[in-house]
Formats: structure tokens, C-alpha cells, sequence
């Protein structure tokens, strides 16, 4: 077997500029900032052809373009893809490190190629740079990878770690044999390992890309579904998973968990008086004051129009009511602002405890309703606890 530079370029090249063709015209919405980043990485690819293209027909070139244009349309493909993937990840850009890594690396290698032309420094300066890149990109990778939920950041991730390590395996065998063969085209094993994984990085990396954003869809579409677009808190469907994950915690632990429905007192004279959106502003400062009351555990979400849902691991029911009490004063105490001028809003609680023994919340919720009915006929702006 010999590997031939040239073949090998040309089918990089090929691959780049068909990934290249496929990302761009496979996607759409240029608003969306992961398209946005798609988008660029087909920029990327597409640059990257064209640096391949010349390096495979270098003997139609002189070797001076061959450098110069190669390297440019290579490292310019390596500094935007940092930059692509950045925006994928909704991170920081970083352009500025971007390019400055792809001069440094191009006035590197135009040196050690065309001025003093030395092959293993050479290999060395663009491991280097190389090794720089993947660096930038792991910094964007390593929040996501660290959160576990993100398969596709951590496989992205360790392929960049593999990438470095074989940097370093070539840089090493080269500079530690006594007569280090001239060239990728020998066959050794470090040689094979490198041409396979850089042979096939347009591909690899492009399918990673296309995980992100497949992975980053899904997430977008999950909080889509459990997020209350006006509040920010969660809705029915979350509400009705977290209880699910609290009760098995709570039965794992023998612990009850405390329910409370919250509900705005007249909220409708609100709307009437000042308008929906108005209406929907006191909303969202009426969840800022319940959340500023609430422990770390604790859970809010809405149930509908203007009534709230407050999950309390861990409490007995003295806890609940001094909770539920302390969210009733604040809110009563805090001065909701419509039109620069203040007004005051209440609410009536109805709170309830579910056992560790209960198949599912419902029952609780059911006796919260109840008591909350119980604190509306007592007068609102009270709080009532459902007998267990
Ligand atoms: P009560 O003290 O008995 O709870 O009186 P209320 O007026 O708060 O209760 P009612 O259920 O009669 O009215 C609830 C009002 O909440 C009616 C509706 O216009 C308003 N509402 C529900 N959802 C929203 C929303 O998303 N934004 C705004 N601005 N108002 C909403
Ligand atoms: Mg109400
Ligand atoms: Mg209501």
C-alpha cells in the first residue's frame, strides 16, 4: 500500500464539496442562528474543497500557489468552522481568535514551506495550529458535554480529544525516528490512523454538526412543550412530569410533598380595567414574587389562566402553610405596576399534602382545589389546608 497525497486530497475535496452542496441546500430559515451556523460550516466545507482541489492538482500549479492558495482556502475553512460551530451552540463567536489562528497558521506554514522550507517543522506548525483549533472548539463542546444530556456535544467532543492525540502520536514518531520517513505516503500505523481520521473529517465533523442541531431541535421542541410561553415557568404537561419524578423520589425516601394552587384574586377586573396585555404584565410579575419565596426544591408552574401550582418536597404541613403564607404576603405587599402606576393584587391559596403512600398527585390536587374554593368563599386573599 502507498498513500498517495494527491488522492487523498481529491477525495477530501469531493467529499467537502458534496457535504458542502447537501448542508447548504438542505437547509432553510436563515433566521434561525443553529441554520445560520449549518449554513456556515457548508461555507466552510466549500473552502475547504477548493484548498483540496489544489493540493491534488498541484502538479498543474508551481509550488508557490499551490502553498499559498491551499493553505489560505484551508485554514480560512478551519477558522470558520470554529466560528459555525459557536453558532450552532449558541456560544460566544470568537471570530477574533478565529482568524488570528488561521494568519498565525498561514504565515507559519508559507514560511516553513516556501521561504525556509523545513517539512517537520512544518508538520509541527500545522499540528500546532490544528491543535489550537480543536482546543476552541472543545471550549464550546465542554459545558454541554459536562451536562450529560448532550450526547452529540460529548461525541464531538472526544472526536476532537482523538484529533489532538494523533496530532501528537504523528509529532512524536516523526521526531523520534532516526530516519523519519519524508511524507504521509508510507504506510505506518500512525500514518494509516491519520490519514483515516483526517481523511474523513469533512464527513465526520459535518455529521457531528447535523447531531448538534438534531439534538438542539429536540430540546427546543421539549421546552416548547413543557415551558409557559408568557411566564417562563412550566405548564400542565411539565407540572405533570416533575410530580411524577417527585412522588418517586418521595416514596423512595418516605417523605410527603406539599401542593399548593395559587390563584389571582379578581384578576378579571384586571384585564377589564387595563387591557390583556397589561393583564399578562401583572402575570409575570405575580410569578417573580411567588418564585422569590420559593426554596431551590421547590417547583412552580401554571396551571392555566391566572392559578399556579407550587410542588414542596420535603415539607410537613406546618412548612406548607408558613410557605403558602409567606407567598400570600409577599404578593399582597408588592405593588404590581401598570401604566407607572402601582396596584395592589392579592391571592387565596388552597394547600394539600400528598403521602408518600399516594399512587399519583391527582387526589392532592383535587383537596388544593377544594381548599383553594374553601379560601375564595372565605372572603380571597387567604390561605386554607385540605384535611389529608
Ligand atoms: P377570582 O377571585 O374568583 O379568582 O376572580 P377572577 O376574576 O380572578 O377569576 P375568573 O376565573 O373569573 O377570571 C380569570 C381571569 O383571568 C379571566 C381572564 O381574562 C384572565 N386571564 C386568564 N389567562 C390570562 C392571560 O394569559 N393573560 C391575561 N391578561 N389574563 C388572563
Ligand atoms: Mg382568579
Ligand atoms: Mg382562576
Amino acid at each position: 500500500m502507498h498513500l498517495n497525497i494527491e488522492t487523498l486530497a481529491l477525495l477530501n475535496g469531493g467529499q467537502a464539496l458534496v457535504l458542502a452542496l447537501m448542508l447548504w441546500f438542505g437547509t432553510r430559515d436563515g433566521s434561525n442562528r443553529a441554520v445560520k451556523g449549518l449554513r456556515l460550516r457548508a461555507g466552510a466545507l466549500l473552502l475547504e474543497a477548493g484548498g483540496d482541489f489544489i493540493l491534488a492538482f498541484d502538479f498543474k500549479l508551481s509550488q508557490t500557489s499551490v502553498l499559498l492558495m491551499g493553505n489560505t482556502l484551508n485554514l480560512a475553512a478551519q477558522a470558520l468552522t470554529i466560528v459555525a460551530l459557536r453558532m450552532v451552540l449558541g456560544r460566544n463567536l470568537r471570530w477574533r481568535e478565529a482568524i488570528a489562528l488561521g494568519v498565525t497558521g498561514w504565515l507559519g506554514v508559507t514560511y516553513l514551506g516556501a521561504v525556509h522550507p523545513d517539512y517537520l517543522m512544518r508538520v509541527l506548525w500545522g499540528s500546532a495550529i490544528l491543535t489550537c483549533n480543536s482546543l476552541l472548539n472543545l471550549s464550546a463542546l465542554w459545558g454541554g458535554c459536562r451536562e450529560q444530556d448532550t450526547r452529540a456535544q460529548c461525541l464531538l467532543f472526544w472526536t476532537y480529544v482523538l484529533a489532538i492525540a494523533l496530532l501528537v502520536w504523528r509529532n512524536l514518531s516523526l521526531w523520534m525516528l532516526a530516519t523519519p520517513p519524508q511524507g504521509i505516503g508510507v504506510p505506518t500505523p500512525v500514518n494509516i490512523a491519520y490519514v483515516l481520521l483526517f481523511g474523513l473529517q469533512p464527513l465526520l465533523a459535518s455529521v457531528g454538526f447535523l447531531l448538534l442541531y438534531n439534538e438542539i431541535l429536540q430540546r427546543d421542541l421539549y421546552d416548547l412543550a413543557r415551558i409557559d410561553p408568557l411566564t417562563g415557568v412550566i405548564n400542565r404537561l411539565g407540572l405533570l412530569e416533575a410530580s411524577d419524578v417527585l412522588l418517586t423520589k418521595a416514596r423512595a425516601r418516605r417523605e410527603s410533598i406539599g401542593v399548593l394552587l395559587i390563584d389571582a384574586d379578581h384578576f378579571k377586573s384586571i384585564n377589564d380595567r387595563f387591557g390583556h396585555d397589561d393583564g399578562d404584565r401583572v402575570l409575570l410579575e405575580l410569578v417573580a414574587s411567588i418564585r422569590r419565596m420559593l426554596r431551590a426544591n421547590d417547583l412552580v408552574g401554571r396551571v392555566g389562566g391566572e392559578e399556579f401550582l407550587v410542588l414542596s418536597p420535603s415539607v410537613k404541613e406546618g412548612d406548607l402553610l408558613a410557605l403558602a403564607e409567606r407567598i400570600r404576603t409577599a404578593v399582597e405587599h408588592t405593588p404590581f405596576h401598570i401604566n407607572g402606576q402601582s396596584y395592589a393584587l392579592t391571592v387565596s391559596i388552597g394547600a394539600a399534602i400528598a403521602s408518600s403512600s399516594e399512587q399519583d398527585m391527582m387526589a392532592a390536587r383535587r383537596r388544593a382545589d377544594a381548599a383553594l374554593y374553601e379560601a375564595k368563599r372565605a372572603g380571597r386573599n387567604c390561605v386554607r389546608i385540605s384535611a389529608a
